[in-house]
């Protein structure tokens, strides 16, 4: 009895612990945003028929003073339970969009890929935020990409495509992400106003280094969301692709394009058109 009074004990010392971290983070996220220790990293996407780098997804870090380089799994997740994240989204949008304006300018015109939680689908200043960046930046709405996931637009698909339809108007392109991840009703995913599929990394891993038989099954679920995305008159991606086996399989099946670590790591910006120049040498 004394024991389970104890592992009760424990319990909830574990839930404060857990509950006064989130907070603790929560207070610095905000201060760090202001202190500048934010940064995006980018990862390029390749257009696999004609073999060239056409765009990039912006992926958020965190340069802690203490802690070092930490991944958005560390942070984003208390961002979206407290409120934070679209605070958060803003910085990232703004950055993205001076940063893809600066690579238009230097003659590099890449797409640029934002992803956006459910959470601001929400809250309904997601259009004007992202207006807001645009027209600060000067950035053309052509260059820019709204990644959504799957399980995100599951929540409120009414929602969703009505903010799809009106960020399209304006030119920006939306992105459904994660696809393949969730158990989300398909015919409400491919009637979404979205012009690219993100096909989840699990299937794309799935297709080589495996067993034979669950390569072939995961290459034909691959394969099944390429004709999806084709016959609803979207570009698909595969991502999370890791060998020159998986870069080989996935353009065989007729996906748009492929992002990984076989192609790159995500790069700080100021990388990015060096990085780009050493491809066009080779
Ligand atoms: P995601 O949108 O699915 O982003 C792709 C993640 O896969 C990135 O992780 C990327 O570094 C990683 N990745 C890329 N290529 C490979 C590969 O070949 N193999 C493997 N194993 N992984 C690969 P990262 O940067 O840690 O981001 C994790 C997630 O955090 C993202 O998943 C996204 O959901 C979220 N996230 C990132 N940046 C933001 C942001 O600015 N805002 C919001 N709301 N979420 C973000
Ligand atoms: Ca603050
Ligand atoms: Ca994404
Ligand atoms: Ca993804």
């Amino acid at each position: 009895k004394a024991a389970g009074r104890n592992t009760v004990t424990a319990f909830s010392d574990d839930l404060r612990a857990s509950a006064q971290r989130r907070l603790r983070v929560t207070t610095e996220l905000s201060d760090a945003i202001e202190a500048g220790q934010m940064v995006v990293h980018y990862q390029p996407l390749l257009h696999l028929r004609t073999r060239t780098v056409t765009g990039v997804e912006a992926l958020v870090r965190w340069e802690h003073p203490e802690r070092g380089l930490l991944p958005p799994s560390e942070f984003v997740p208390v961002a979206e339970a407290s409120g934070l994240v679209d605070e958060l989204t803003r910085w990232v949008l703004a950055t993205v969009a001076r940063d893809a304006a600066a690579w238009d300018a230097m003659g590099l015109p890449l797409t640029a890929a934002v992803n956006i939680s459910a959470t601001h689908m929400g809250s309904g200043t997601l259009v004007s935020d992202v207006t807001r960046a645009l027209t600060t930046s000067g950035l053309r709405p052509e260059r820019l990409v709204l990644e959504l996931t799957e399980t995100s637009v599951a929540e409120d698909p009414e929602r969703a495509a009505e903010q799809f339809a009106e960020l399209r108007v304006s030119g920006i392109e939306v992105s459904i992400d994660d696809f393949g991840s969730g158990f989300s009703c398909l015919g409400q995913i491919v009637s979404m106003p979205a012009g690219i599929l993100k096909i989840d990394k699990s299937l794309v891993q799935g297709i080589a280094g495996s067993g034979h038989k669950q390569a072939s099954q995961s290459a034909a679920a691959v394969e099944t969301v390429v004709s999806l995305a084709r016959a609803c008159g979207m570009r698909s991606v595969a991502e999370g692709v890791e060998t020159p086996e998986q870069l080989a399989t996935v353009a065989a099946l007729g996906c748009t394009y492929a992002q990984g670590f076989v192609i790159a790591r995500p790069m700080p910006a100021e990388d990015l058109p060096r990085w780009l120049g050493s491809r066009s040498r080779r």
